[in-house]
């Protein structure tokens, strides 16, 4: 592996990509926006006209996209009518979509991809855009197991953790239910601090005797959502940065898509993603970190 198509150079996608050059791979990216891709070009990237001119001649291609609509137009064109980039690349090319998309989505391109001759894994990541920039990410992979294998030194630069969770669509599965107990976990903890403070407990101390007990989680260790109780976290700094509430609301969807597709019951599931979109139209979170769900129990 040496060269390497990138597209999608956003929070996620630029320190991911810049983390392949700093690790010696030839980077070609490509974003639809001029402001990435002039961000690319200053992480030490060359930058082509086109998806299809970042993949040309491409060892590995990879995606970071919002989401499925975006990464099925990439590869399978609009409405499926075809010119997506399947049709317009070769076949030597490993495709390596680390978009977090609907599991359905996932397979439908890996199927055509392996229709037209072309490995593909789905791999999407958990770190957020801390553990891009540090190359902390964690992939949980779908696909064949042999292709993990020859793209694991590009998991290597840009992660620490790499897990092969089984076929393709299982990266994108492994995914919604990591992070559907992520915000339930997160709900929890919040509505744990709420309680005791309304009791008069202080939440700093509260937490510490949770962290310590039985409710011990990763909220508490890493990630309080109450303000004041811990530096250095979104609830430090009026929760801006981290992990976008839009974009839990987006992953709690698809998990409670994927659920409904294989006749999962997921009560509380449904009620975080419930949880999540009032807080969202309450008070105007969307672009806030995912911890200021404490706001719909208390308000600063
Ligand atoms: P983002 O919106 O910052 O970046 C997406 C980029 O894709 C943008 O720069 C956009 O211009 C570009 N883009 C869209 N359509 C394109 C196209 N057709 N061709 C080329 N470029 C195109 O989003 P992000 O925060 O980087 O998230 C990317 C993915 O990673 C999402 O699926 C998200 O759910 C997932 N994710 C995000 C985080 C996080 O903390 N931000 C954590 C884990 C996973």
């Amino acid at each position: 592996m040496k060269r390497i198509g990138f597209v999608g150079l956003g929070n996620m996608g630029l320190p991911m990509a810049a983390n392949l050059v700093k690790a010696g791979y030839e980077v070609v990216g490509f974003d639809i926006q001029q402001r990435a891709r002039a961000r690319g070009s200053d992480a030490g990237m060359k930058i082509a006209e086109s998806a299809v001119a970042a993949a040309h001649r491409a060892d590995a291609f990879i995606s970071m996209l919002p989401a499925s609509e975006h990464v099925e137009s990439l590869y399978l064109g609009v409405d499926g009518e075809g010119a997506g980039l399947l049709d317009r690349m070769e076949s030597e090319t490993l495709l390596i979509d680390c978009s977090t998309i609907a599991p359905q989505s996932a397979r439908r391109v890996a199927t055509a991809a392996q229709e037209c001759g072309i490995a593909m894994l789905d791999a999407p990541v958990s770190g957020g855009t801390a553990g891009a920039e540090k190359a902390t990410l964690t992939f949980m992979v779908g696909g064949d197991a042999r292709h993990l294998e020859r793209a694991r030194s590009l998991f290597a630069a840009m992660g620490s953790n790499v897990f092969h969770a089984g076929p393709s669509g299982a990266g994108q599965v492994a995914k919604v239910c990591n992070n559907l107990l992520l915000a339930v976990q997160m709900v929890g903890t919040a509505e744990s601090l709420a309680l005791g403070v309304a009791n008069g407990l202080d939440p700093a101390t509260l937490s510490e005797i949770m962290r310590r007990s039985s409710g011990g989680n990763w909220a508490l260790q890493v990630y309080n959502p109450f303000p004041g109780v811990m530096p250095d976290v979104p609830a430090a700094r009026g929760y801006r940065g981290g992990f976008l509430v839009n974009l839990m609301i987006k992953d709690l969807g698809l998990a409670m898509d994927n659920a409904q597709t294989v006749g999962a019951d997921t009560p509380m599931g449904s009620l975080a993603h419930d949880l999540y979109r009032a807080l969202r139209s309450e008070y105007d979170a969307g672009d806030l970190d995912f911890s200021s769900i404490q706001r719909h129990y208390i308000e600063e």
